[in-house]
């Protein structure tokens, strides 16, 4: 019987016939399975399920995607790439595009900030060091570099050459 079962199992025909079966059940049953669905999830086990996915790599990396999409926002038609960046911050020698100061930890810094309807697309994203990065927020850079005492000709001539 085993025998047989095995040797029927992999069979195309029965492997169709068991689809079609589990299709008219799950449509029969298809209320109850939402109703269920929704329940485990408001549950504390379902929950921890989610944030234990949340916390896993595959959640992570979910996660990640979704923040790109949304920072470089459905306007943006040709998100800067890991080489644009790579000449981006050879275009400013490694250095911070507001006080050129020379670190290794460099972020990316949008000079028009995304919320004033800049883009994270070469050109607007430059290196900062975490000081000017956390400072600058969504200041304007002029406006900003001036209060600082910071000449932004050198940033702009830079940008310029990005184009
Ligand atoms: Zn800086």
């Amino acid at each position: 019987m085993r025998q047989y079962w095995e040797s029927v199992k992999n069979k195309p025909e029965h492997k169709a016939r068991v689809s079609e079966w589990n299709r008219r059940h799950y449509r029969k049953r298809r209320e109850h399975y939402i109703q269920a669905h929704k329940k485990y999830n408001a549950s504390p086990a379902g929950k921890a399920a989610h944030k234990r996915y949340r916390q896993g790599l595959r959640g992570k990396m979910l996660t990640a995607k979704v923040n790109v999409r949304y920072r470089t926002g459905k306007r943006c038609l040709f998100p800067l790439t890991a080489i644009q960046w790579t000449r981006t911050l050879a275009i400013f020698n490694h250095r911070c595009a507001y006080c050129q100061t020379d670190t290794s930890k460099l972020t990316q810094d949008h000079v028009i900030p995304l919320t004033a309807g800049g883009q994270h697309m070469m050109g607007n994203v430059v290196p900062a060091c975490q000081s000017c990065n956390s400072r600058k927020q969504n200041k304007n850079h002029r406006k900003w570099m001036a209060q600082e005492g910071l000449v932004w000709e050198h940033l702009e001539a830079a940008l310029a050459r990005l184009q």
